[in-house]
Parts: C-alpha cells; structure tokens; sequence
C-alpha cells in the first residue's frame, strides 16, 4: 500500500523541515502554517486517528507531550504560551489519516473553536436534545 505524506515525511522519504526525531517521535513545520510557529508533532507509529489508540500507545503518547514541551522550550514559546491540537475525522477537521498534533504559537491566539456561520442552529438543536 502506498505510504501517505506523513509516513513518508517520517521515513525520510518526502521533503520536510524535521525540527527533532526520536525513536518515537518525529516533529517538522507545518507546510502551510496557522501561526508563527506551527509544528506537526506524529508517532514513530502509523495510528490513523485519536479513536485507534490503544494502552499499548502509551508510550507515543506521553513522548509526544513531552516533545512538545520541550519544542516549544526550544522556539522560546514555552513562557508565553502555546496551544497544542488534534484534529479526529472530519467533523474535527483531520485532513491526514494519522494522528498529529499541531504545536502553534508566537502569536497570541484567539478562541479555541471557530464555527462556520450556519452552525449555530446545529448548535442549539444538538445542545436542546442533550439536555
Ligand atoms: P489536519 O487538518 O489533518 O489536522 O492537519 C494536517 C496538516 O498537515 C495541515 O495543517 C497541513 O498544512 C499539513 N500538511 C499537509 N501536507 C503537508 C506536507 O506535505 N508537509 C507538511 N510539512 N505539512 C503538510
């Protein structure tokens, strides 16, 4: 099967700004950045979404959040702040199967959700039958 853009990226295979790679971990820039800084933080591991992780992924995923402290350390963005996301399936807005973690700040962000302008009436109708 044909490796997507990420596997790729990880295996050296496709072009990328790798900003540091362990035996877990690989971490480079977003290709079409939100913010000043903006890095894709993905496991060693091929994990297609947030929904297939597993116990035994523990390990990826306590080294990606450390990784990401230790980025933002290394891009001065520690004190200021920083924001760390990820996107599952497409209400989430996840373009590439395999699960990353965007790493974006040096800028000072705005709210954490931003909903199309329809979405409101989706809104009230989903909160409605859930209360
Ligand atoms: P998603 O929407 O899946 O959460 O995020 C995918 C991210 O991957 C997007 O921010 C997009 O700009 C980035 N991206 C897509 N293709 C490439 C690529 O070829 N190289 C790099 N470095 N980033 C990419």
């Amino acid at each position: 099967m044909e490796k997507n853009i990420f596997e790729q990226i990880r295996d050296g295979d496709a072009k990328s700004d790798i900003v540091y790679k362990d035996e877990y971990v690989t971490a480079f820039h977003d290709i079409d950045p939100s913010a000043p800084i903006h890095i894709l933080i993905i496991p060693n591991k091929k994990i297609d979404t947030l929904n297939d992780i597993t116990e035994e992924d523990s390990i990826y995923l306590s080294k990606i959040l450390i990784s990401a402290k230790n980025i933002a350390k290394q891009f001065k963005i520690d004190d200021t702040g920083y924001r760390l996301i990820t996107n599952c399936n497409k209400d989430g807005g996840q373009e590439i199967e395999y699960l990353h973690f965007h790493l974006v700040g040096g800028v000072r962000l705005g709210k954490m959700i931003s909903l199309p302008k329809d979405s409101k009436k989706i809104f009230k109708k989903f909160t409605e039958s859930n209360n």
